[in-house]
This record gives C-alpha cells, sequence and structure tokens, in this order.
C-alpha cells in the first residue's frame, strides 16, 4: 500500500485512496459519457456518481472504525480501493461480541443511509416524471439509469447502499458478513475452530462469487469485480485463519524463549560500519544500543541501516540514526509471544525490548517470533500432528477489514 494518498482526515482517522482509483474514475468518466446525449456532461457525472458511490463505501467504513474506536481499538487509517475500503485496525477485538458489533456496523450504516436517500429520490423521480424528464415504468427507469438526472442519482445511491449493505452481509470471511459467521460461532467454540469454519464458509462463497462473475463475463455484464472479490475472500480467509493459528500457538510460548542469545550490542558513539560489518559476520539484523553508562537507549534497526547508509554513508553514528527507546515496546520475559507480536503490529515496530524489571535482557524481532513458529511447525509435523506449516509466513500481517 505503499502508493496511496492521504485525502483527508476526520476525528483523527486518515481517509486514503490507493493510485488504482483513478483508473475507477475514469472507468465511471467513460462508461458514463458513453450513456449521455453530451459526452462531456456524462463524464463528469460518471465522475460525480463515482465519488458519491465511494462517499458510500467510505462511510461503511467508518461505521466499522467508529465502533473499533469505542472499544478502544486504534484506527491506523481507512484505504479505498478500486473493490471496496478496508478500515486498518490496530488490533483485534477483544471478544466476539465486539467482533459481531464492529462488523455488523458497516452494513448498517448502508442501510441506514438508503433508508435515509428514500424519501427523496421518490420526491424527485415523482417531480421528474410530473415534468417528463423521467419516465415511468420499472423498465424504463432501469434502461435511462445512466443517463444524468436528479432522480436517477438518487435512485442509484439508494439501490447502491442496499447492495452494498447485502452484499456484505455475505457470509464469506474475511467480508463482513463472514465476520459475524465468525464471531457467533467464537461464542459457542473457541477461536480457532470458529475461523477454521467460516474460512471454509468464505471459501464456498468465493467458488460461487467466482461462477457468477464468470457467468456474467460471459453475458457481457463484467463480472470482472466480482472475481476479484471471490479471489480476495479466497486469499484472504486463509491468511487470517493462519494468524489466528498463530497467534494461538504463539499465546503458548513466552517472550523469553524468542530471545536470541548470542546477541552483539552497539555503543551510541560507534559508527555505522560497524554494524554493516556485524550484519556481514552474522544473522544479526537489529542491534540494541548503549550508552557509555550502559543504559539500553535505542535501536538501530535494519530499515534505519539501509537508509542511513544511503543518506548519510558508513561514518554517521549509530546515536543519529537509531529508534529511539521511547519509541520501541517493552515487554518483560513471561509476555506471551502473541502479546508481544501483538505490541509490535499495534505500534508499527518490528523490534520489542525485553526488561525484566530495569534490566534490559535483550531484542525479540519478528524474523525471531517467525523463527519460533517454524520450529514449532516442524516439530509438530515430525510428531505426526496436523501440519502447521506455513504459519511463520503470517507474522507481520497487519489486522485487516474489508
Ligand atoms: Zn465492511
Amino acid at each position: 500500500m505503499g502508493t496511496s494518498l492521504t485525502i483527508f482526515r476526520f476525528r483523527g482517522i486518515s481517509v486514503r485512496v490507493h493510485w488504482s482509483f483513478l483508473l475507477i474514475l475514469a472507468y465511471g468518466a467513460f462508461a458514463y459519457s458513453a450513456a449521455a446525449s453530451t459526452p462531456l456532461l456524462g463524464a463528469i457525472y460518471g465522475v460525480i456518481t463515482i465519488v458519491l458511490l465511494f462517499a458510500c463505501v467510505t462511510l461503511h467504513e467508518f461505521g466499522h472504525a467508529l465502533v473499533a474506536r469505542h472499544y478502544g481499538i486504534g484506527v491506523r487509517d481507512i484505504t479505498l480501493l478500486p473493490i471496496g475500503g478496508v478500515a486498518n485496525l490496530q488490533r483485534l477485538p477483544e471478544n466476539p461480541g465486539q467482533e459481531l458489533l464492529i462488523a455488523i456496523a458497516g452494513p448498517l450504516v448502508n442501510f441506514a443511509l438508503a433508508l435515509l436517500l428514500l424519501p427523496f429520490t421518490l420526491l424527485a423521480i415523482g417531480w421528474e416524471m410530473r415534468a417528463g424528464s423521467m419516465q415511468p415504468g420499472f423498465m424504463q427507469i432501469l434502461q435511462n439509469l445512466q443517463t444524468p438526472g436528479f432522480g436517477n442519482l438518487l435512485l442509484y445511491l439508494f439501490a447502491t447502499n442496499i447492495l452494498l449493505g447485502a452484499f456484505n452481509l455475505l457470509p464469506a470471511f474475511p467480508m463482513d458478513g463472514g465476520r459475524i459467521l465468525r464471531a457467533l460461532l467464537a461464542m459457542a467454540l473457541n477461536y480457532v475452530q470458529a475461523t477454521r469454519i467460516a474460512v471454509l464458509v468464505g471459501r464456498m462463497m468465493a467458488v460461487l462469487l467466482a461462477m457468477w462473475g464468470i457467468f456474467l463475463w460471459t453475458v457481457g455484464g463484467g463480472g470482472i469485480i466480482l472475481l476479484l472479490i471471490a479471489f480476495f475472500v479466497y486469499v484472504g480467509g486463509g491468511a487470517e485463519r493462519e494468524a489466528v493459528e498463530s497467534r494461538a500457538v504463539l499465546r503458548h510460548h513466552q517472550a523469553s524463549e524468542a530471545l536470541p542469545t548470542d546477541a552483539v550490542n552497539l555503543y551510541a558513539s560507534e559508527e555505522l560500519s560497524r554494524a554493516v560489518d556485524l550484519i556481514m559476520n552474522s544473522y544479526q539484523t537489529d542491534f540494541a544500543v548503549f550508552d557509555l553508562g550502559g543504559s539500553f537507549i535505542g535501536v538501530l534497526t535494519r530499515a534505519r541501516l539501509i537508509h542511513a547508509l544511503r543518506e548519510q554513508g558508513a561514518d554517521a553514528r549509530v546515536v543519529d540514526v537509531m529508534l529511539p527507546a521511547a519509541e520501541i515496546p517493552v515487554c518483560a520475559p513471561d509476555t506471551s509471544l502473541a502479546d508481544v507480536w501483538e505490541k509490535m503490529t499495534t505500534s508499527g515496530k518490528r523490534v520489542a525490548a525485553v526488561f525484566e524489571g530495569h534490566k534490559f535482557l535483550g531484542l525479540i524481532t519478528l524474523d525471531d517470533i517467525a523463527e519460533v513458529l517454524h520450529v514449532l511447525a516442524a516439530a509438530m509435523q515430525g510428531q505426526g500432528r496436523r501440519a502447521a506449516g506455513g504459519m511463520g509466513q503470517q507474522v507481520g500481517e497487519s489486522v485487516q477489514d474489508a
């Protein structure tokens, strides 16, 4: 998502658009200009329609975001993609009840918007029919829906909100309906089992959506968006199931188990060239930094090191480049690895510092957690139990909702 642009902020939540959004605007302009008597007017109308459609998607995401925040869950941002929006939550809800309400809030916003639009839509259509600019009859209205007009625009937005609300309620995890299903299942089963069932149902829905998309495509009615959504549901569901399984495994292991035993530390006044030497001669990628008094004051991360080497050269001092200690999540040796992982995800950092009281014990990186998962997965396979392969890859996955 590196190529997203922030368009505005509301209540501290920034709304970002992906560059590919421009393609959708262009498509809107193109599709509507063909249907209008004057192509330019049609193109402008098409752009307005698409912008309003995505305004409804944005409000849907704010439904999720504001309910999540009500439960103390931070919202990193809302990102608009051509196939819809994503509210990026900083962590998972604490219990199924919260997840249910966060998931259902999005579709409810759309139904509320439809209800709000209904009287205005009926008034506008009635007015235009009396004035003769709109023809009565259901088929006539449908056929001329792309013609620029106030009644048409309101009708389109009304229908779109009903469709957005209903479509998102399909039990296709990780879509809203699938999350609602998972939350309901999780009230009776454990979280991992509930997720597995929701993902299975979601994948069956994805196959149906894909078949529907291919059918629409063959009869010339589009269907590309449906295929994309089916793909997203299929892949996204599997990714989230693995993340949930990994988290369940990590809950039974402590930070102390992931601590590297032979980590090398740096002093604040050293130059970056020393870190380069160390990286060349070991597998270590992130270094704890100490002042001359022996206090932990920060971390030289791989990303910071590479950036600084490019900008300042190898003779820059570690202290000027490191991530200060205040920005690094802290945990105790008996903190569960699931919580350490969550602290990293929440803070957006790939390292955590382990302290026993005031004593610094070492750093844990996302790579260390992935390593623990790989070892556990291998051990499980060795015992002939259900394979937990691939779990390690899921570390670093952010908490997402679409
Ligand atoms: Zn939603």
